[in-house]
């Protein structure tokens, strides 16, 4: 007499993952030094845009960053690029 196999169960073991990431592919897999940059270029990003900090030189813009990583071989799409930046991302536990 086998055990019946609940269908609730096995259900259950099949959950969804969660979406992944773009810029967190990018971060994997580019070496420490490059995705310690990156993040830098996000964090100042985001303060750009919340706040104009006059002594901030550069401007960042994301169709900057979109060509910079797509010259080096990480095209990203804005919208994952802003989801990240903004933190609306599974980085930061938000899942669409
Ligand atoms: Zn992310």
């Amino acid at each position: 007499m086998s055990a019946k196999k609940s269908k609730l169960l096995e259900d259950l073991s099949n959950q969804p993952e969660v979406a992944v990431c773009g810029v967190k592919v990018i971060l994997d897999s580019v070496t420490p030094d490059e995705a310690d940059a990156l993040r830098k270029i996000f964090e100042q990003k985001l303060q750009n845009t919340n706040n104009s900090v006059p002594w901030q030189k550069n401007k960042i813009t994301y169709s900057w960053l979109m060509d910079v990583l797509a010259k080096n071989g990480h095209p990203i799409s804005r919208q994952g690029l802003t989801n990240h930046i903004w933190k609306r991302c599974a980085c930061y536990g938000s899942v669409g």
